[in-house]
Order: structure tokens, then C-alpha cells, then sequence
């Protein structure tokens, strides 16, 4: 049986990684061990079976024995720790959650129900290293990759709203934090129904702009705001998490240069808790009847599910409340624009620990397990 290393397992992440790991029974076939940076000697987590306390995630020797390593720790551990590793010696498969290796020439991006043949293809190769893509990607590619597959689309513009799940564990924490300590300023105000609305209102800025909210993490107001800024920028003033709209997107695809198609938009923060959303705007590059466009979709994969564009299925089915830990991704709205019946506006929602962070992860486990 091969042995796994798992790292970064207490993380957002992670601990998803972990429970779809239980649920699906990859335990029965592989040896785990996991690693943590912070814990070592800490019990294991309860995945049905006995396992060895947690190990140091910076002993290189231990890990470079492993068959697979699997890290959802972050990008400053794959920085150090990946080129180390192989360094050591160790030749087995790492599959990554970090970007950092994504758009290296020796590394896949992993989404299965997308790019089966081009993960069978790099094994087939000798590729070691395989990567989940950006959460907002994979989710994007989950709704509408069928479409791609027909050749149907000319670009994408897509605009994000991004939950706090997707910064990690401690942001999570502080928009809660943040939500309490709004509606603790303002509960004065709220549990009197004499007092006015400006007076809530007043009540909620002030709290929005006190030195005590809590924002150590995202540095500014998540509740109750946005940030329409995602990681850094990078040139022609796109930030990096819009950068990856199109990078990703065509690497996954397989598509390089002249065959490129063009992914942009603006990315933003809201607040969430876990889910990322998107509105999209497809050109086709035909006029394509609406049921055949609904067809296509529906078709595409066992994931996407297309809702009926009412307000009811609308409001009860596509929104981060309905699609939370679910692996459904399901894409509404579905409308030609004014702009011409080539431009299809649509409104997708998923799950971006899921199908968006762990899931391509565990299944890419799994492929290798499978070998
Ligand atoms: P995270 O929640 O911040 O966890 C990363 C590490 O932080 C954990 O493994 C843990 O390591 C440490 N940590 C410190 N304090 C913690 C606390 N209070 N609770 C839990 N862990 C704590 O990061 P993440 O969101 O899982 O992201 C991991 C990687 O996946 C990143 O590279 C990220 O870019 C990528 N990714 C994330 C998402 C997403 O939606 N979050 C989606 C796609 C890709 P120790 O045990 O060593 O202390």
C-alpha cells in the first residue's frame, strides 16, 4: 500500500481534504501520516483508524520516503520545502493546493472532469508534480467547460465574489468576529424600534470604521463591505487572482498560444463565509439557441446543474447558503444580453473548498492509487 503524507491537514483546506477523504473511504487504500508545521506530537485526526501522532511538516528525510505528498500548507511551505525535497530524493507524486508551481512546464493543473486526458497523459510521461488550480477557476471550467468543448466560446469576462473561506482559516474567524462586533455596536440602536434608521445606519459606520474591529487578516472591513482587490497586483493593473483567469484556464484546457481564449475580469472579496460566485459574460462565437446552451451544460458533467433563470429557483438554489459543502456547481441566469445574441450572461456558484481547493486533490490521490 502506498504511503501518503498529508500537510497543512488543520487548515481551511485541509480539514476538508481530510472529511471527503473519510467520506469517500480513501483511507482503505493508502498508508496516511499527518504533518503539520506547528503540531508535531498532536493527535492525529479521527479518521477512522489508528495512525501515528502528527510529524514535523519540516523533517525533509522523513518526507522524501513517502509515495505521495499531499500539501494543502501554502505556498511559502511548497517554495521551501518542494525544491528541498527533491533535492533529497524523493521521487513520488506531489499534488499541491499552493499556486506556486501551477505555471511551471513540469506540472499539471489537476481538474479530472476537465482534463482527464491530459492528467493520464502526463503520468504516461513521468510527471511528478500535479496542482489543484484557483478556486475560481476550477469552479468557472466546472459550469461552463462543456461549452469550451463544443468550441463554442470566444472569451469570458467573469466577475467574482469571493467568499472569506477562500483567504484561509484565520479570515474566516475575523469576518465572524467582524460580524459580532458589528452587531454588538449596533444592538442598542436595533433592539429599539422608537430609534430612526439613520440612527442603525450611524451605528454600523461607526462600528465599520472603529480601531477595535477585528482585521488583523483582511486589514479592512469584510462585513457588511467588499474588497474589490484579491492578492497582488501584476501588470496592466490586473491583480493576480485575475491573472489567473486566463493562465490557468488554458493551461488546464491544454490550450497554448494562437488557440489561447481570453479569460478577464474583476475579482472581489465579499463576505461570505464559504462559496465563491460568479457572474459571467460568454461570447460565442455562434448564435446558439438557449436549450442548447442549457443542454450542453446539464451535460457536461455530473456537477453542473443548470437552475431555471426565476427569481424562485434563483433565489433558493444559487447562492453560497444553498451550494455550501455541497460538490454540486450550479449555473443560472442563462440569458442572451443586449449586446447580441452571441453574448450569453450566466451566474455560477460553488463550493471552492470542494470543487474549487480539495476535491481535485483527493481524486488526483486517488488516480494515483489506482496505478
Ligand atoms: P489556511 O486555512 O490558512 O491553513 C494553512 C495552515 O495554516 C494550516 O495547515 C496550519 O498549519 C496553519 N494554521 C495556523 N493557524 C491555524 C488555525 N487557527 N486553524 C487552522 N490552521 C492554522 O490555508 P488554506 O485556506 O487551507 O489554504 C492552503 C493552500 O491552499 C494555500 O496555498 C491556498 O492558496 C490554497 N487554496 C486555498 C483555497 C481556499 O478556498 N481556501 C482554494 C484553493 C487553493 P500548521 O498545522 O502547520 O500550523
Amino acid at each position: 500500500m502506498k504511503r501518503v503524507a498529508i500537510v497543512g491537514f488543520r487548515g481551511m483546506v485541509g480539514s476538508v481534504l481530510v472529511e471527503r477523504m473519510v467520506a469517500e473511504r480513501d483511507f482503505d487504500h493508502c498508508e496516511p501520516v499527518f504533518f503539520s508545521t506547528s503540531q508535531t506530537g498532536a493527535k492525529a485526526p479521527a479518521i477512522g483508524r489508528d495512525v501515528a501522532p502528527v510529524a514535523g511538516a519540516g523533517d525533509v528525510d522523513t518526507l522524501a520516503k513517502f509515495d505521495v505528498i499531499i500539501s494543502c500548507q501554502g505556498g511559502d511551505y511548497t517554495t521551501e520545502m518542494h525544491p528541498a525535497l527533491r533535492r533529497a530524493g524523493f521521487k513520488g507524486v506531489w499534488i499541491d493546493a499552493a499556486s506556486t508551481l501551477r505555471m511551471n512546464d513540469a506540472a499539471v493543473i489537476i481538474l479530472d472532469p476537465v482534463n482527464r486526458s491530459l492528467i493520464d497523459d502526463a503520468i504516461h510521461r513521468g510527471v511528478r508534480d500535479f496542482v489543484g488550480g484557483n478556486c475560481t477557476v476550477s469552479l468557472m471550467l466546472m459550469a461552463i467547460h462543456g461549452l469550451y468543448q463544443k468550441g463554442w466560446v470566444e472569451w469570458v469576462s467573469t466577475m467574482t465574489y469571493q467568499a472569506a473561506s477562500g483567504a484561509g482559516a484565520k479570515n474566516m474567524r475575523e469576518l465572524v468576529a467582524q460580524m459580532r462586533f458589528i452587531g454588538q455596536s449596533a444592538a442598542p440602536v436595533l433592539d429599539d424600534p422608537a430609534r430612526g434608521i439613520l440612527e442603525l445606519d450611524r451605528a454600523v459606520g461607526q462600528a465599520l470604521a472603529s480601531e477595535k474591529l477585528p482585521k488583523d487578516e483582511f486589514g479592512f472591513p469584510l462585513a457588511a463591505s467588499l474588497l474589490a482587490y484579491i492578492d497582488k497586483p501584476v501588470e496592466a493593473g490586473q491583480s493576480r487572482e485575475e491573472w489567473k483567469g486566463h493562465v490557468e484556464s488554458n493551461k488546464i484546457l491544454g490550450l497554448r498560444g494562437a488557440d489561447e481564449i481570453p479569460v478577464d475580469g474583476i475579482c472581489v472579496r465579499i463576505g461570505a463565509m464559504r462559496c465563491h460566485s460568479q457572474g459571467l459574460t460568454i461570447k460565442l462565437k455562434k448564435d446558439v439557441p438557449l436549450d442548447e446552451l442549457d443542454a450542453t451544460i446539464a451535460e457536461s458533467n455530473p456537477w453542473a446543474r443548470v437552475v431555471k433563470n426565476e427569481k424562485p429557483a434563483t433565489l433558493a438554489e444559487l447562492t453560497p447558503a444553498a451550494i455550501s459543502g455541497t460538490l454540486e456547481v450550479p449555473i443560472g441566469r442563462l440569458r442572451k444580453l443586449k449586446m447580441g445574441p452571441t453574448y450569453l450572461g450566466g451566474f455560477t456558484v460553488g463550493d471552492q473548498l470542494l470543487w474549487g481547493a480539495a476535491e481535485p486533490l483527493r481524486r488526483m490521490l486517488r488516480i494515483v492509487l489506482e496505478q
